[in-house]
């Protein structure tokens, strides 16, 4: 683990530790700390929801694809691999840690020309933050529009592919820092 992966699992174990015993902003379940995880990585930060009512909210696959694409995002990422084993170890009878891996590898989206409603210089912005801003970015525009997205932080080559999967909108661009993203219509 290189010192920048080192540093975000640290901020993210931070995370999870000041927020144990939050409650869904939807149904009021207490979140564990995989789910603490899982909020992070949708952009759910602010108003953390369990994966049930991240599922529904998403729209873009049903719980247990969700959970396993989560998973695999995790597996492909050394920052929330290391605040994944720590969640595990918080809580070492929840059946959340069984949750296996799954979901495609992540790709970069395809070239296309494409002009960006907005743009959005997201700087060194890295995991929990910078989906947690673009999930509001991105519910701010109109269904098929498109986002010019700068992020510098070097895990966005692989956060946002997962992220879009997971949300249901799409990477229409990927040639880092600059990313193109369309807007899902809900
Ligand atoms: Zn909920
Ligand atoms: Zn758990």
């Amino acid at each position: 683990m290189d010192q920048h992966d080192e540093r975000r699992g640290r901020e993210l174990v931070d995370w999870i530790d000041a927020h144990l015993g939050v409650r869904c902003a939807r149904c009021s379940l207490e979140l564990c700390a995989h789910e603490l995880l899982f909020a992070t990585a949708l952009g759910f930060r602010r108003e953390p929801l369990c994966s049930r009512c991240a599922a529904s909210e998403t729209g873009a696959s049903d719980l247990g694809t969700l959970r396993a694409h989560l998973r695999g995002h995790f597996e492909r990422r050394a920052c929330y691999r290391f605040a994944w084993k720590h969640a595990d170890e918080l809580e070492p009878r929840c059946a959340l840690r069984e949750v296996p891996a799954g979901g495609p590898p992540a790709r970069a989206g395809t070239l296309r020309a494409e002009l960006p409603h907005e743009t959005w210089d997201a700087g060194e912005l890295g995991c929990g933050e910078l989906v947690l801003d673009l999930r509001l970015r991105m519910r701010a525009l109109g269904a098929g529009e498109i986002l010019e997205l700068i992020a510098r932080d070097p895990g966005a080559p692989e956060d946002l592919p997962a992220w879009c999967r997971m949300t249901g909108h799409e990477l229409v661009d990927a040639r880092p820092p600059r990313f193109l993203l369309r807007r899902r219509s809900d």
